[in-house]
């Protein structure tokens, strides 16, 4: 019976002094306590079915090797997906018993992060019908979060503007994950009067989702199928992790351009700076942004952002009398591509640069 955080740490494999570690980390980093959201809510064209096959296609992508389980729960797993009025708010997924498909309720109102509600739930319902034993609360979640990224995955190959909106949509609920839901975790562990809260299962479980995405579809496949406990030694896995490599948004830049545009674009290259290459402190800060100012007043600076206005890197050049161009840029991690894909029709010529110089010189 998990009743407290030792019960809690026990049912989950946790050593307690590993997750505390990770905690502080974590919030040495900038997470934990009130995170402010990155993005707006945002609709998207497809209705709840359509949401519903798409996780199933995505997942599916992801653990070919549970396409037979995949497509039983696409097909027969009861659910109700609509927005009613009255019902329960909070999406979940409710275990019927071995060898019943599980009920599924999620109340769709087309939103970005409804897509990622359905995908999570998704697999929450294939977890409990590949699950050979049942796994503790954490793992439930770790697969579900995988559901999502699966999602965001399959997106980021084939739908690159629905993708960029779900992604914002994902960054806005790590707010909530890595922000209230680890401080609630974090005062737990250091104080043992608290009653045990579902929600401590998700900080832990977002970070190590996020540190699988890049393990095998076998190593995957093994995690839903959930053979037995020590299979998985979660302490292990959330001593080794590191929340500074955990991506996320900085706030938006307004649209209007005002007399504060120029402080807000250099503020938000130095956060990028920041986040994106911890080394670049120790250069002499008067003369990195004396030159980033000289070409912003040439215009050869571009800032990428999402479609929230969230900046994501930023790229200089500058062309020497030769006629030979250096090109720099600086990006959050992952974001190499995001940061490149906008100059390709109106200068492909710095695109080409970026692609192949990656901060070296072209000519
Ligand atoms: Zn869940």
């Amino acid at each position: 019976m998990v009743s407290n955080i030792d019960s809690w740490c026990q049912e989950n494999l946790f050593a307690r002094c590993s997750l505390l570690s990770l905690l502080l980390r974590l919030k040495a980093c900038g997470w934990c306590g009130d995170c402010a959201p990155a993005a707006p809510l945002y609709r998207v064209e497809l209705d709840a079915e359509q949401a519903w096959k798409l996780a199933s296609l995505a997942l599916a992508d992801l653990i070919p090797g549970l396409t037979h389980i995949i497509q039983r729960v696409e097909r027969s797993t009861p659910r109700c997906l609509l927005d009613l009025p009255g019902k329960q708010s909070q999406p979940f997924t409710y275990h019927r018993g071995a060898g019943r498909l599980a009920f599924v309720s999620c109340r769709y109102q087309g939103r970005a992060g409804d897509l990622l509600a359905v995908a999570h739930e998704f697999a929450h319902a294939v977890q409990l019908a590949a699950a050979r034993s049942s796994p503790p609360a954490v793992a439930r979640e770790v697969c579900a979060f995988l559901g999502e990224h699966a999602l965001l995955s399959w997106l980021s190959r084939n739908d690159s503007s629905l993708y960029a909106v779900v992604e914002c949509a994902w960054h806005q609920e790590n707010a909530a994950y890595l922000g209230d839901d680890a401080q609630g975790l974090l005062d737990a562990l250091n104080d043992d009067a608290r009653c045990v809260n579902y929600r401590w299962n998700y900080p832990p479980a977002r970070l190590v989702a996020h540190a699988f995405r890049d393990r095998s579809a076998a190593f995957l496949e093994d995690l839903f199928r959930w053979r037995g406990r020590g299979e998985f030694s979660f302490s292990a896995i959330i001593a080794d992790l590191s929340p500074k490599e955990f991506p996320r948004l900085l706030p938006a830049l307004p649209t209007q351009s005002d007399k504060l545009s120029a402080y807000r674009q250099i503020g938000a290259m130095v956060l990028l700076d920041i986040f994106a290459c911890e080394q670049l402190a120790n250069e002499n800060i008067l003369i990195r942004y004396t030159a980033v100012f000289d070409q912003m007043r040439q215009g050869s600076v571009f800032i990428a952002v999402t479609p929230f206005g969230n900046p994501i890197g930023y790229a200089t050049w500058l062309r020497s009398d030769e006629g030979c161009l250096s090109i720099s840029e600086t990006s959050l991690p992952d974001r190499q591509e995001k940061l490149r894909s906008p100059f390709r029709k109106p200068q492909p010529e710095i695109a080409a640069a970026l692609m192949a110089a990656q901060g070296g010189t072209m000519s």
